[in-house]
């Protein structure tokens, strides 16, 4: 690799770009690097044996400068702040790629094959995508055909948010992890060890609930022995931890983000989008998704966090951030709107809308008297 980045220090003298420029950190730089020593070893050692399984291959020169012209722009060129590997070596390897996809083509919604969406889609309602606790299929596809739902992500906004308006008839809420413990979902979801999750969310039989279909025979009680899959109203998917934003809405496992192995984080809240969209749902109101956690504010449920979770979810929301904003075209070609009710929310990906509107697009109308509707129906 030496002599590929020797051939490309010669590129200086071609005047579109000098190599050397990237050798000093700058200090955005270097406050942007977050892997401690012991994950930047562990990037460092899976990056080289992917490198070498492969044959040890490099990209073009163009390529190589193209890359490196995108990560001057987002980190200053010095080490990447996710893997934090060496960028000049790093973006001359065939076998990496960027964390936050920013070496992809950028694509818009309208370049997108909508029809080919919906029609892969429609596809799925034939296969195998949920399951119950024993493994056989159930299907819950379609079951909220263009409905509106609003996503509760469990920020320290939500703890402001009027809850009484969510309880509007027609409004359908989704809840994930422990926040049922402050408002009560119709549908939710978790996707870490289930005993993190409280029981009385677990056997609660009006909710609607997803979880992996590798949690059944895992206890959930911390007082008991009961399992999962004993649980009312369950259902299952599986997940896969290769973020492909092209086939991510209509590949019959649930993508969570991406492995450790390509330098991703893993989250609820993208099988939680995509339960959304194969159950019909076509507008998600997002709700106490701020993106955003200190000391002083972390969830809206009481849960303590550690100053090093703090710092290990404030990355996780960055690099969500960059897959949502990978997702969002193909979201926009699918006819799936998403919308931020938090005007405050650090995500910025989708827009703003208040969350009283929301719920005037969804409410429905209960004032009418039930008087005579037992009568006759005449014409
Ligand atoms: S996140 Fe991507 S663009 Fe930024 S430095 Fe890392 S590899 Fe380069």
């Amino acid at each position: 690799m030496s002599d590929f980045l020797d051939q490309i220090d010669d590129e200086a003298e071609l005047g579109h770009a000098d190599p050397f420029r990237y050798d000093k950190p700058s200090a955005v730089d270097e406050a942007r690097i977050k892997p401690t020593i012991p994950e930047l070893v562990a990037h460092f050692s899976r990056a080289m044996t992917r490198w070498i399984k492969k044959g040890l291959p490099v990209v073009s020169k163009k390529e190589y400068l193209r890359r490196m012209d995108i990560c001057v722009e987002c980190s200053g060129g010095w080490r990447c702040p996710h893997c934090g590997c060496v960028i000049r070596a790093k973006a001359a390897l065939e076998t990496e790629i960027c964390p936050e996809g920013r070496w992809e083509e950028k694509i818009e919604a309208k370049q997108i094959d909508a029809s080919a969406i919906k029609s892969k889609t429609k596809e799925l309602y034939n296969m195998n995508v949920f399951f119950n606790a024993k493994g056989k299929p159930v299907n819950p596809m379609g079951q909220f055909s263009n409905q509106s739902v609003f996503l509760i992500m469990n920020g320290p906004s939500f703890k402001k948010t009027n809850k009484t308006i969510l309880d509007t008839p027609g409004v359908i809420t989704f809840g994930v992890n422990n926040g049922p413990v402050i408002y009560r979902p119709n549908v939710w979801m978790a996707v870490d060890p289930p005993y993190r999750f409280m029981s009385h969310i677990w056997e609660d039989p009006a909710i609607m609930k997803f979880t992996f279909t590798g949690h059944a025979k895992k206890k959930y009680g911390r007082q008991n022995k009961k399992k999962v899959g004993d649980c009312p109203n369950l259902f299952m998917i599986k997940q896969n931890s290769d973020f492909n934003p092209q086939a991510w809405l209509y590949e019959p496992t649930f993508n969570w983000g991406d492995s450790k192995k390509r330098h991703g984080r893993v989250c609820v809240m993208l099988p939680s989008i995509k339960i959304c969209y194969l159950l019909g749902f076509r507008k998600i109101y997002l709700v106490g998704c701020d993106f955003f956690m200190d000391e002083e504010n972390k969830y809206s449920f009481e849960e303590d966090r550690t100053k090093a979770a703090i710092t290990s979810n404030m990355r996780l929301y960055t690099l969500l951030t960059t897959y949502l904003n990978r997702l969002q075209p193909y979201f926009k070609a699918a006819g799936l709107e998403i919308y931020n009710c938090n005007p405050e929310s650090k995500l910025a990906v989708f827009p703003y809308k208040d969350i009283i509107e929301a719920i005037s697009e969804v409410k429905l109308d209960t004032s009418v008297s039930s008087f005579g509707m037992y009568k006759k129906k005449v014409s």
